[in-house]
């Protein structure tokens, strides 16, 4: 029988099947690694709006992670739509009493959703900065996540992705993937890319992919972190498994289908 590493998803649920949980278990098949899974909330969601959003109970998601890292000890982690302060310690006291054994965790600090829907509330903020960020090996804003961390607006003349990766990991300390895919960046030759800085102090890497147009994204967020956190699972060093997965996530939406109105993304 073939042996599958396992990752473990710690975020939401998308009734509509487009992001959330639902995305990441997709994400981890498709690139052969096992999901688990600790559910934060139900979304009544489609890919127009959220409708509804209720918490698990703050003991059922510890009884999540227990039941799962008492069997089935994930690989990598990734984490998403946390919704609340009380959860986030949750977490945060689960994640302690392992005493420096966490699994390699990329941590996607989700904000507001792409319908404007919020999906952490404001003041549960400091305690994902204060007691998650420290225990994560990535964190994964992308442009608007990153601003509303670092209590800015963007300056478009001065700005550049570079030096807004750096003062990210500055104010955090904490290595960063910011992602500029919905800054309309473009390459030497005038073409419009999705354009990626990873940042951790030392060491600044571009990550780029030609930009697709005209096509639904809703998901690609939840999506690119999972395959980090299956390729970090796999065995990939964190080069290899952030330039996998953003090749893996421009694929997706590449190849996205049509559902009724609307279109997904083919993991
Ligand atoms: N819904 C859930 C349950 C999520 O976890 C997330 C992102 O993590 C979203 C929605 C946001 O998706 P998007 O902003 O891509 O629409």
């Amino acid at each position: 029988m073939n042996n599958r590493p396992i990752a473990l998803t710690i975020a939401g649920s998308d009734s509509g099947g487009g992001a959330g949980i639902q995305a990441d278990l997709k994400v981890f098949h498709s690139m052969k690694v096992h999901g688990v899974t600790a559910i934060t909330c139900l979304t009544a969601q489609n890919p127009i709006t959220v409708k509804s959003v209720q918490s698990t109970e703050p003991a059922m998601l510890k009884a999540q992670l227990e039941a799962v890292f008492d069997e089935l000890r994930p690989d990598s982690i990734k984490s998403g739509m946390l919704l609340s302060d009380q959860l986030i310690h949750v977490i945060a006291d689960f994640m302690e009493n392992l005493q420096g054994q966490i699994p390699l965790w990329t941590l996607d600090p989700v904000l507001v959703s792409t319908s404007g829907a919020r999906l952490l509330e404001e003041s549960a903020e400091k305690a994902m900065v204060e007691r998650l960020f420290p225990m994560a090996q990535l964190i994964t804003p992308n442009l608007d996540e990153a601003l509303e961390l670092l209590h800015r607006k963007l300056d478009a003349d001065h700005d550049s992705l570079e030096a807004l990766t750096q003062e990210f990991y500055e104010r955090f300390q904490r290595p960063v993937l910011l992602k500029g895919g919905h800054w309309n960046l473009k390459n030497d030759s005038g073409d419009r890319v999705a354009r990626d800085c990873f940042y951790d102090g030392k060491r600044l890497e571009i990550f780029e992919s030609p930009w697709i147009p005209d096509v639904s994204t809703h998901g690609s967020g939840c999506s690119y972190s999972a395959a980090i956190a299956a390729r970090q699972a796999l065995g990939d060093s964190f080069s290899e498994a952030v330039r996998n997965a953003k090749s893996h996530i421009n694929r997706m939406i590449q190849n996205s289908y049509q559902i009724r109105n609307h279109s997904a993304l083919n993991p």
